[in-house]
């Protein structure tokens, strides 16, 4: 255990000592003599951003309803308090116990953003533990590491000893059973990394090799070790229902980014958007009955006096049972001014009667995510939206009394041009126009647009993994011209910095040559590379120029279709042959319905499930 009363004196001078204590409602101290495995789920953000990840509360629980096995969080230290620890020789520590990182058997990283891999580095060095999985001995931590991130998990391919691709919930207990014989019989490290990656939806790094071609792309994966498979297959949980959910969250002591009740409708998403890596990598759609979530909600709420249900998937206004839900929810808890929200919500597939019964217990502002201005970039993306379904809603919504409109678009999309880039502008001013059509005497409300713009990142299983992303300088140019020509007061517009997308471009098409970048990156200094302040590009730039890699190479690259990719070992169930096929279309700017109506052979049904999907099953 490391020292308390000296983290408990160096704490006050520490911003939001709260992120260091612990000891919160609903958090699990077990007795550690009584536990054969123990596991600290790490959280490469600070705390308040990790609380708010339903994934983390999943299986934190989950983890803690096995007798045996007794998991802790450990979040990244804000910069104030990597100080106040390096100073006095305090190492990081998992918040239950207070026990140094070194104790645990697993560090198991959830990786939910690129621009968190420094922060993984910090965290270990942080901890006493070696950064490298080569350096790390038979009776040092296995890092483990999982999350949408995973799915191209090559960059990190030297720090971490094995990742999880797909769903965790049955795995992670699979995993750490092996763990436990294994710790049993003496532990040794290459036979515990042998065995598990006999199991489905592991990947053990060290047990590859990646040959390149003289112009830098790959030539071939080489299969080093006998016991390890060509392809990893994701896992995926077949049966929504009987899935663990936890009946409890825990209460944070300070604000954290949401404070809520979470319930997930569905996992998957049919809409096939063809910049949307969750929208493929997490299919085919899988719905939890609304009886399970009423049950659900209830015992959330009943303990943690939370007065909000968020309803999350990818696409909530998709969930088939949602009417029923809704009025199922609002029924039960109206009175008790408990609120309802949908975050991800498609206002084409919503009605506005379950919209205003939940906006009547609180109100929120109207968010849109049009994604393109033109609606030749919204086919070449297939988000299948017109201006109608678009423009319909909102005149729908200013009718009903909201003046507030979120609007998210990205730059930079493939075969964008300054017209395209202008449409976000000319959308804006669109639906400014709709809420002045109407007569003087039902103008309600100070009218206000918000439009951002993300810059868009080609990301791996996606129909889009093979484009080059816009310079740097494209991504500015496109930017400051809208900036310049919104003009409109009731308009505003702002962007997200191309910088960091460009990296994070870099990381998430890389391959096994960035892991030595992210060592020297962290080494100059690179710590929470996500936060805005703390992005630090010049230090990035050292980093690839002593490394000698190429980040260009990365980002800017059109690949051929026949190039072998370094994901390419991971079967997420949609076939590479729709990949292609989807690309081919958007170069057409032709669209695919969405599967709900008929499926469209992403080939996750054959390849993962063995037949129909569920859903489309579900609703014949
Ligand atoms: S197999 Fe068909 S129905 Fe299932 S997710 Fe793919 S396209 Fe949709």
């Amino acid at each position: 255990m490391i020292d308390v009363k000296k983290l408990d004196r160096e704490l006050l001078s520490v911003e939001k000592p709260a992120r260091y204590v612990g000891s919160e409602l609903n958090s699990v101290v077990k007795d550690k003599e009584k536990t054969s495995v123990r596991f600290a789920f790490a959280f490469p953000d600070v705390y308040e951003v990790g609380m708010s990840h339903t994934g983390l509360h999943i299986l934190y629980h989950m983890l803690n309803s096995i007798e045996n096995v007794w998991c802790e969080r450990v979040f990244a230290p804000w910069t104030d308090m990597e100080e106040v620890m390096r100073k006095n020789s305090i190492p990081l520590y998992g918040l239950e116990s207070k026990d140094e990182l070194k104790e645990f058997d697993f560090i198991g990283f959830t990786l939910q953003y690129e621009m968190s891999y420094t922060n993984i580095l910090n965290m270990l060095d942080l901890g006493g533990i070696p950064l490298k999985s080569k350096d790390r001995t038979d009776n040092m931590p296995i890092v483990i590491a999982g999350g949408p991130c995973a799915y191209n998990p090559e960059p990190l391919h030297e720090i971490v000893d094995l990742f999880t691709v797909g769903e965790a919930e049955e795995l992670l207990p699979e995993l750490l059973g092996i763990y436990e014989k294994e710790k049993l019989n003496g532990f040794n490290k290459l036979k515990f990394l042998e065995k598990a990656s006999q199991l489905e939806g592991i990947y053990v790094p060290q047990f590859y090799e990646e040959v390149y071609n003289e112009d830098n792309t790959i030539k071939e994966r080489k299969v080093l070790n006998n016991n390890a498979k060509d392809i990893i297959t994701k896992r995926i949980i077949k049966d929504m229902d009987k899935v663990y959910y936890p009946d409890k969250s825990i209460l944070p002591y300070i604000d954290v980014v949401h404070d809520r009740v979470v319930l997930e409708l569905f996992r998957g998403c049919t809409r096939g958007c063809r910049f949307c890596q969750a929208g493929m990598v997490y299919r085919p759609v899988r719905e939890k009955k609304s009886d399970t979530l009423v049950n659900q909600a209830e015992s959330m709420l009943n303990s943690t006096g939370h007065d909000e249900i968020s309803l999350t998937s990818l696409s909530s206004g998709d969930y088939s049972c949602l009417p029923d839900l809704t009025l199922k929810l609002l029924d039960k808890y109206e009175n008790d001014n408990v609120s309802i929200s949908l975050p991800s919500l498609r206002l084409d597939s919503m009605t506005f009667d379950i919209i205003q019964r939940l906006q009547e217990v609180r109100k929120s502002g109207l968010t849109f995510a049009p994604e393109a201005g033109t609606q030749r970039m919204r086919d070449v993306i297939n988000k299948n939206l017109t201006e109608e379904q678009i423009l319909g809603p909102v005149e729908t919504a200013f009718k009903l009394g909201w003046s507030t409109v979120k609007l998210y678009f990205m730059i930079g999309l493939p075969g964008e041009t300054m017209e395209d880039v202008l449409g976000i502008k000319e959308l804006s001013y669109k639906i400014k126009d709709k809420f002045f059509a109407r007569p003087k005497e039902e103008i309600k409300g100070n009218l206000k647009i918000n439009s951002s713009a993300s810059c868009f990142v080609p990301k791996p299983f996606t129909p889009f993994q093979w484009t080059a992303q816009n310079s740097i300088e494209e991504f500015y140019d496109k930017a400051k011209m809208l900036q310049r020509e919104i003009k409109d007061k009731k308009v505003s517009f702002s962007y997200h910095e191309p910088k960091l997308s460009y990296l994070e471009a870099v990381f998430a098409r890389g391959d096994r040559r960035l892991s030595k970048v992210l060592i020297s990156a962290w080494e100059k200094g690179c710590r929470f590379d996500g936060w805005y302040d703390m992005f630090d590009f010049d230090k990035w730039m050292e980093a690839f120029n002593e490394t000698n890699v190429d980040p260009d190479f990365f980002a800017k690259r059109q690949r051929e279709i026949t190039e072998v990719l370094p994901w390419d070992f991971i079967d997420v169930g949609v076939s590479k042959k729709y990949l292609i096929s989807e690309y081919e279309k958007s170069l057409e700017a032709m669209t695919t319905h969405d599967c709900r109506l008929g499926c469209t052979n992403c080939g996750v049904n054959h390849r993962l499930i063995g037949g129909a999907c569920p859903h489309v099953q579900n609703n014949k």
